[in-house]
């Protein structure tokens, strides 16, 4: 797939300031963010939030801006540094650094005035093999997951003292800011949309109330599925902050290259070699399936490049009735490192060849006729 421009992506001119670059950018992620994105629109909106998030990391950076002018998608590693390895980050971290404070004093939550937020999502990559997409997997993945802290109970405050009522919002966790003639409805910045205070926060925690750790999740990987697929495990993202849902985690499914057979939907396509004897007299060969040695039997006169449909050899997809079908296309081999007997056998051959004219030769008379109107 090639990728776009950065500069299209966040539709600014190559000669745009930081501040347009930034602009641009929170205006489209604004756009895509998923509270606004949900359902059907929800993965396209994720897609597009990821390019304009890589666009934006790149074009704020003076330094891989430079690179990027200088040599285009060539000079940058977008996957550098984002903890790509890990698998996590990306979607559900960015909005939680930027936009946290932004989207967190929306006005969320309302009932009783403290804010209710929903976790964030988290994403894993896996990858695995072809086969293992054809015939589905059960796989373990780690992934954080958060547990109630044991030594505070959960309250975020060292055992013995307790929590306080803020008082900058009496417990609201919004507080009313006036601007010119509105009055607006913002996080409390001195609680941060809890209502408490902690005098004396948890050590273990942190005054988080919750510890992080790890935690093994089974995950059916269905048969059928295909790169980029995602499969979505409800509940295991992120926690929510008082009380709110906990976000989903998304395993986005990559397949590996495979040697022998490339993918395209649920038919599999593969180059299956033949000698030019085999070619010319026609014979049975052997060709690899997903399950297995087939045999098909190639007429005499085989051309390169032809195909032949081994029906229902493909993969069945995920909402498919039935398998797709493999392809497999014909290489022609030139033979190579020939002794001096066998150099005579083909020019003897050639020169019988050329008395019977172009009889032998099946695409030899329009080929003819072609260059022949190409050069007059
Ligand atoms: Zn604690
Ligand atoms: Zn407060």
């Amino acid at each position: 797939m090639s990728k776009r421009d950065y500069y299209e992506v966040l539709g600014v001119a190559k000669s745009a300031s930081d501040d347009d670059i930034k602009k641009a950018y929170r205006k489209l992620a604004m756009k895509f963010h998923p509270d606004r994105n949900q359902g059907e629109k929800a993965k396209e909106a994720e897609e597009k939030f990821k390019e304009v998030k890589e666009a934006y990391e790149m074009l704020s950076d003076s330094q891989k801006r430079a690179a990027y002018d200088q040599y285009g998608h060539a000079g940058v590693d977008p996957n550098r540094g984002m903890g790509g390895g890990e698998g996590f980050g990306g979607f559900a971290e960015a909005f939680g650094d930027i936009f946290g404070d932004m989207f967190n004093g929306g006005g969320r939550g309302g009932r009783g005035g403290r804010q209710v937020y929903r976790g964030n999502d988290l994403s894993y990559s896996m990858e695995i093999t072809l086969e293992e997409a054809a015939k589905g997997k059960d796989a373990q993945i780690r992934i954080p997951s958060w547990d109630s802290c044991d030594t505070c109970s959960g309250s975020g405050a060292k055992p013995g003292t307790s929590t306080k009522t803020c008082t900058t919002c009496n417990g609201m966790g919004t507080v009313q800011m006036r601007q010119g003639f509105f009055s607006v409805q913002q996080t409390c910045p001195h609680c941060r949309g809890t209502g408490k205070i902690i005098p004396e926060p948890c050590t273990s925690c942190g005054g988080q109330g919750k510890v992080k750790r790890q935690k093994t999740l089974e995950v059916k990987i269905p048969a059928g599925i295909d790169d980029g697929m995602r499969i979505r495990s409800a509940g295991n993202g992120e926690p929510g902050t008082n009380g709110g849902p906990a976000g989903d985690l998304y395993i986005e499914i990559r397949v590996k290259d495979h040697d022998i057979f490339e993918r395209d939907g649920d038919d599999l396509h593969c180059n299956v070699p033949v000698s030019f004897i085999t070619a010319a007299l026609g014979g049975e060969i052997e060709v690899p399936t997903l399950q297995g040695k087939a045999a098909i039997d190639i007429p005499e006169g085989t051309q390169a490049g032809k195909q032949f449909r081994l029906r229902g050899k493909g993969i069945k997809g995920i909402r498919s009735s039935y398998p797709g079908d493999l392809y497999c296309h014909i290489v022609v081999e030139t033979p190579v490192k020939l002794t001096e007997y066998q150099r005579k056998l083909l020019k003897d051959l050639d020169e019988s060849l050329k008395k019977g004219g172009s009889k032998h030769s099946p695409s030899g008379e329009s080929w003819t006729d072609r260059l022949k109107s190409f050069f007059s």
